[in-house]
């Protein structure tokens, strides 16, 4: 395969705190030889294990970019035993864009595994992780939200996985992140995923759902920050101990846990998150906005639990995803 058209201007073998970029030529009207220049911090001191850790995988997803623009200004080469490496926005393009995909190519970062160093500007930065930046990590954060259209229960999450010991170490540090909720997390489509790729490789791998709507909060930003630092002593890379948290354990057992809009309408919400819900409950109407004097659709839950994710905006699309409950974990 041909090589990858990044190059960093930082060394990731070298000592100390560097902050640099990734820069991907990207040739384009206003910018004949211009490059896509994304941000990158890496600190290294000696011996010790590598964290990889990432915010704007999609770019409306705010608490990941806040937590590592914070951590890659003031994270100091004493303070760490081993190499963080930093990229608060990965799909750099999107996050200025505060679009979930990229507006060069449309390219949805977590479709886009493993990449390609020929592809447009999506394809080769998921390809720059796929080949350079993964193989070089032990264990993996990458931060998400529920970005412009969905709202989640603030989670740490981890893939059930048929290495059991590496699904262990995976849920063991989801635990030392220490969020409100922690879940054991099901996609509807793991194909394409960083995830999927960061584990195929053997990677311990942690992902978030930290709210939604396409901001932040106080609260939310705050659990990223408090997370991130977590994740980092628990893997021996900063010193002192995990600040302990009280987590409730989620799990995501089958595809019963999502609901799907079946036609367009108006959204009322029946629940909120947190909600307790019981399999058949209608947790959302769906109204038809064309005419008045017409029923709502319901939308019911297919399964018991509490509701961990819900539509956020309040016009709904058929096919939109409505509402996920999850299952709690005694
Ligand atoms: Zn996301």
């Amino acid at each position: 395969m041909r090589a990858s058209p990044i190059s960093p201007t930082v060394d990731f073998s070298a000592e100390g705190v560097q902050h640099g970029f990734l820069r991907l030529p990207y040739s384009r009207d206003d910018s004949a030889w211009g490059s896509v220049m994304i941000p990158v911090t890496v600190v290294k001191n000696g011996e010790g294990p590598t964290a990889l850790l990432t915010g704007g995988n999609h770019g409306d997803e705010y608490e990941g970019p806040i937590a590592l623009f914070d951590l890659a200004r003031t994270l100091k080469a004493e303070d760490v035993s081993g190499c963080v490496i930093i990229v608060p926005a990965m799909n750099y393009p999107a996050f200025l864009a505060g679009t979930r995909t990229s507006p060069i190519d449309k390219g949805n970062m977590n479709r886009s595994f493993p990449g390609a160093p020929d592809g447009t500007v999506t394809p080769k930065i998921a390809d720059y992780f796929q080949r350079t930046l993964l193989p070089l990590a032990d264990i993996v954060l990458d931060f998400h939200s529920g970005g412009k259209t969905l709202d989640f229960l603030p989670f740490c999450a981890a893939h059930i996985l048929s290495d059991k010991a590496q699904e262990a170490k995976s849920f063991d540090l989801v635990s030392a992140f220490g969020a409100p909720w922690s879940m054991k997390m099901l996609e509807i489509d793991a194909v394409g995923m960083y995830d999927t790729v960061a584990e195929e490789m053997g990677k311990v791998f942690i992902t978030t759902e930290l709210g939604g709507g396409g901001t932040a909060t106080a609260k939310s930003a705050g659990i990223a920050k408090t997370g991130v630092s977590n994740v980092l002593k628990a893997a021996g890379i900063l010193k002192g101990s995990v600040e302990a948290t009280d987590t409730t354990w989620l799990d995501m057992p089958d595809g019963n846990c999502f609901s799907f809009a079946e036609d367009g309408g108006l959204i009322e919400p029946l629940y909120d998150l947190g909600d307790r819900v019981k399999n058949g409950d209608v947790v959302a109407r769906i109204y038809p906005v064309g005419r008045t004097g017409v029923a709502p659709l319901e939308v019911k839950a297919k399964m018991d639990g509490i509701l961990a994710a819900r539509h956020f905006p309040g016009l709904v699309k058929s096919g939109d995803c409505v509402s996920v409950v999850a299952d709690i974990v005694d």
